[in-house]
C-alpha cells in the first residue's frame, strides 16, 4: 500500500523502533526492497534523490515504476515513495509526479530561509495529504558533490523547525553520508537527547545509515531515532557480489551474460543487507 510516512513513523516512535528508508536507483533495487519487505511484513520507505530520479528519467517514471510493481507483486505492506535531500524546486515536481514523502533539504540556507522555504512546503504537502521531512544542521559527507563535516545540529533550532507543522525531522548528530573514515568522533548522543527531549514525540530520522556500529543504531532508536536512511551499503553489496560473479567467469558460462542472470547476484545482495536492517531497527512484522 502507498501511503506517506506520517503514520508508521509515528508508530514506530511509540513502539521504538525505526522504519529503514533504502535509496533506489532503478528496478532491481525497488524489486529487492520491496520483495524483502513483504517478506519480513514490514513498513518501508523507498528513498530518492534528485540525481536518482534523473538517472531513472524523472519522477514519472519512479512513480509508475513504484505503483505498477507493487500491484503486480501484490505489496500489501505501507510503502512510502520519499524524495530524499528535495531542493525546493525538486519538492514541487515529485508533489506534482505522486510521491507520498519529501524530504527538504533546507540545511544550507539560514535558519530564517530554511524556516520560510519549509513552511510553505508544510501547507502545499497537507493539501496533498503527503509528509514531509525538514533538516537541521547539515549531515557530512558527500551530498551532490558538497563535501560536509558532520556537524551537531542547535537543538533550539531543531525545535523551531519540528514545530512548524513537519512530520519528521532530520537533524545533524555527528553522522555523515557514505564510508565513514577511521578517525571518526561516533554519534554526539548528547546532542540526539538535547533534541528529543526538545522536539518531543516527533520522529527524528538518522542519515548516513551505513557503517554505523549496531550498538550506536539501538542507542539512537532508544533516544527516538524513528527513521533510519541507508543508501551507500546496498550499493557496495550489490557491487562486491556482481564483481564475485565476473571475477568468477560467469558471465562467460552458457548465457551467464543474460542482464537477468548478470544483475541476479546483485539483486540477492541488497535483499540480504535489506533484511539484515530490517531486523537490527526492529521493524519486522510491524506493517
Ligand atoms: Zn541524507
Amino acid at each position: 500500500m502507498l501511503v506517506n510516512a506520517s503514520e508508521m513513523l509515528k508508530k514506530a516512535k511509540a513502539g521504538h523502533y525505526a522504519v529503514g528508508q533504502f535509496n533506489i536507483n532503478n528496478l532491481e533495487w525497488t524489486k529487492a526492497i520491496l520483495l524483502t519487505a513483504q517478506e519480513l511484513s514490514s513498513p518501508v520507505i523507498l528513498g530518492v534523490s534528485e540525481g536518482a530520479g534523473k538517472y531513472m528519467t524523472g519522477y514519472k517514471t519512479v512513480v509508475g515504476m513504484v505503483k505498477g510493481m507493487m500491484e503486480e507483486l501484490n505489496i500489501t505492506v505501507p510503502v512510502a515513495l520519499h524524495l530524499d535531500h528535495g531542493s525546493y524546486e525538486g519538492c514541487l515536481k515529485c508533489v506534482e509526479a505522486g510521491f507520498t514523502s519529501i524530504m527538504f533539504d533546507g540545511s544550507h540556507y539560514p535558519i530564517e530561509e530554511n524556516v520560510a522555504k519549509t513552511k510553505e512546503l508544510v501547507k502545499i504537502v497537507a493539501e496533498n495529504g503527503m509528509s514531509l521531512e525538514a533538516e537541521v544542521g547539515s549531515i557530512g559527507g558527500e551530498e551532490d558533490g558538497v563535501v560536509g563535516m558532520g556537524e551537531c545540529a542547535d537543538p533550539k533550532e531543531c525545535k523551531m523547525v519540528a514545530d512548524l507543522g513537519i512530520d519528521f525531522l532530520a537533524a545533524g548528530i555527528g553522522n555523515i553520508h557514505g564510508k565513514y573514515p577511521a578517525n571518526w568522533q561516533g554519534l554526539s548522543f548528547e546532542t540526539l537527547d538535547a533534541i528529543q527531549q526538545l522536539t518531543g514525540d516527533m520522529p527524528l530520522v538518522l542519515h548516513g545509515g551505513t557503517g554505523i556500529p549496531a550498538d550506536m543504531i539501538k542507542k539512537a532508536i532508544d533516544l527516538g531515532v524513528s527513521k533510519i536512511n541507508v543508501n551507500t551499503e546496498c550499493q557496495l553489496a550489490f557491487a562486491a557480489a556482481t564483481r564475485k560473479y565476473i571475477e568468477e567467469g560467469k558471465d562467460e558460462q552458457g548465457k551467464g551474460f543474460d542482464p537477468r542472470k548478470l544483475l541476479a547476484p546483485g539483486t540477492e545482495a541488497i535483499k540480504a543487507t535489506v533484511k539484515e536492517k530490517m531486523e537490527l531497527f526492529g521493524s519486522v512484522g510491524k506493517a
